[in-house]
């Protein structure tokens, strides 16, 4: 009997990391390889992906990946995944065209030039193993956004990837309700649907709304004009170029990803750039400040990103002043909200005017609204739902927009990464739980799951450290120097008069202990140093400093 399997990695119970495997006869397809951006908790780490090493140790079954569109929490993961699987096998990866550049940029940041990337065409028949591909044209926050349906034996799967449906896009035709109505009718099996605004009542506002109340922002700036957005987010680009353009401002365009992206997204014809309005961003001091917008990174608070250097006054070709509007067009992503607001604080202490979307409807989601997700679910009526990219909240209340519209609360499939659904003719359930998680990468580097380090850097970072440094003779073991006793960071230090003496005390007293027991292994020397002092500075400040005692042999 045949049986398919649909196994979320990552994107139910959270907002980031998207990655869903579905597998049919041993043939594994994976759609969307995301990532995630770390919390403030996780000290020193730059990327979360989802724990693929279902996908290592299946590495031989994958058929393809596929990605719905450009969005990090998409494709972000790609380079790590393929670079993991290549000593076994390298799949090819499908998707529309702009994706598939933005993947190329990515990838060859990578050195990983050997990948086989396929453009596909909405519409486009596309067989993979024992599954046939179909791309459906959807609108999201990015051009190119696609649903994908996947043929199986048992029925059709379609994850929708990221949606809304906008009626009147800023580029290109509205998402393709009539091809999904027709999947309808030819039967979809299972719906993994976008949950990401389950909670925001009727239907989202449409991205071409967005223009005109950002060109009545504009005409109200006197001086500079900055705006900050998703680099990714094309269409807005476009629309703070057209609101320039009517008012006969020069743009420039600063930072990396926001140069590269509008640079993938015009020559794929995504976006239209009037001749003699660009300008490179040395050249922003040669015009009067009410004749320029600049179009930065740095709309999440990033630390790294233009906007952020700008409002620290560390950006080497922009530097705000008095009369300069920075315009957000964009809201926090959940997580973000602490670092947009110091950022957003820093402009107010450069003298800036700081347009926020609570001033001024600047900022459409693209994600639709709980109408819009019974739209879909109307148009596709599928057997089961499992509601996906969102947090438990947002997963539930999808699960209630199921029930609203007629579907059978026994179809509705909440999961959790690492839940296989499996079904077949008989029906659906979950299967075995698989493991399913977070991988840290830090810096370049790819950890395992690096819950030591992790709780090492939170630790430090809490409560600080003390170094204990202590010399014993190689003869005898006995103390031969004064300990040292180095700290860092630790609070309420000067509150514990004496602690530094007792510590010292402490060390004399357990090597002594240690000469007396015979115990002579230097590791097993600092372990026991370890326990005694951190019990000790517990007992004293209440606080778990890291403790690190280093013994020398002399
Ligand atoms: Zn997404
Ligand atoms: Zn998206």
């Amino acid at each position: 009997m045949s049986k398919l399997r649909v196994l979320p990695l990552g994107g139910l119970g959270e907002i980031g990391k998207n990655m869903t495997v579905v597998e049919q006869d041993d043939r594994i397809v994976v759609v969307d390889v995301g990532l995630r951006f770390p919390t403030p908790e996780m000290v020193g780490i730059d990327l979360v992906l989802p724990d693929f090493t279902y996908l290592r140790e299946r590495a031989a079954d994958i058929e393809a990946i596929v990605v719905t569109h450009g969005h990090e929490d998409h494709l972000g993961a790609l380079p790590w995944v393929l670079r993991s699987l290549a000593p076994t096998r390298l799949p090819p990866v499908y998707g529309g065209p702009l994706t598939m550049a933005m993947a190329r940029s990515k990838l060859d940041e990578h050195k990983l030039r050997e990948v086989e990337l396929v453009d596909v065409e909405p519409g486009e028949d596309v067989e993979l193993g024992p599954f046939s591909l179909e791309l459906i044209h959807m609108t999201h926050s990015i051009p190119d956004s696609c649903a994908v349906a996947l043929g199986c034996e048992l029925g059709t799967v379609l994850l929708t990837g990221d949606y809304k449906f906008d009626q009147t896009p800023v580029d290109g035709p509205p998402a393709d309700v009539s091809r999904l109505a027709q999947l309808g009718a030819e039967g979809v099996l299972l719906l993994c649907g976008d949950s990401t605004n389950a909670d925001r009542e009727g239907f989202s506002p449409s991205e071409s709304v967005v223009g005109r109340h950002l060109e009545e922002v504009f005409s109200r700036a006197p001086g500079r004009i900055i705006v900050t957005c998703f680099a990714s987010n094309i269409h807005r680009v476009q629309q703070v170029v057209d609101a320039a353009a009517a008012l006969e401002r020069k743009v420039a365009l600063v930072g990396r990803s926001m140069r590269k992206n509008v640079g993938i997204g015009s020559n794929l014809g995504h976006i239209e750039l009037p001749p003699g309005l660009m300008i490179p961003p040395r050249e922003i001091d040669d015009f009067r400040d009410d004749e320029v917008v600049i179009i930065s990174t740095g709309s999440q608070g990033e630390p790294l990103s233009a906007l952020r250097r700008m409002a620290y006054r560390d950006h080497p070709q922009v530097a705000l002043h008095e009369g300069d509007t920075v315009v957000f067009s964009a809201t926090p992503i959940p997580g973000n909200e602490r670092a947009v607001n110091e950022t957003v604080d820093r402009l107010y202490q450069v003298g800036c005017e700081v347009i926020t979307t609570r001033d001024a409807p600047i900022h459409a989601s693209g994600h639709g609204y709980a109408e819009e997700l019974k739209l879909m679910l109307n148009l596709v009526k599928p057997r089961y739902l499992m509601p996906c990219h969102g947090d438990y909240r947002r997963q539930q209340l999808h699960g209630r927009l199921g029930r609203a519209v007629g579907i059978d609360a026994a179809a509705i499939f909440q999961g959790e990464n690492g839940m296989p659904l499996e079904l077949d003719a008989r029906g659906a359930r979950y299967g075995a739980v698989e493991r399913a998680g977070m991988i840290f990468v830090d810096g370049v580097d790819i950890g395992d799951i690096a819950d030591a380090a992790l709780r090492d850097r939170r630790m430090l970072s809490a409560d600080g450290i003390f170094i204990v440094v202590a010399t014993i003779s190689e003869q005898s073991g006995g103390s031969v120097a004064d300990p040292e006793v180095i700290f860092r960071g630790v609070p309420f230090l000067d509150e514990a008069g004496g602690l530094v003496d007792e510590i010292k005390d402490a060390v004399e007293e357990a090597l002594e202990h240690a000469v007396g027991d015979g115990i002579r292994e230097l590791d097993v020397l600092e372990s026991t140093l370890h326990d005694h002092l951190a019990a000790l500075v517990y007992e004293r400040l209440r606080r778990r400093p890291m403790v690190l005692p280093v013994v020398v042999e002399v």
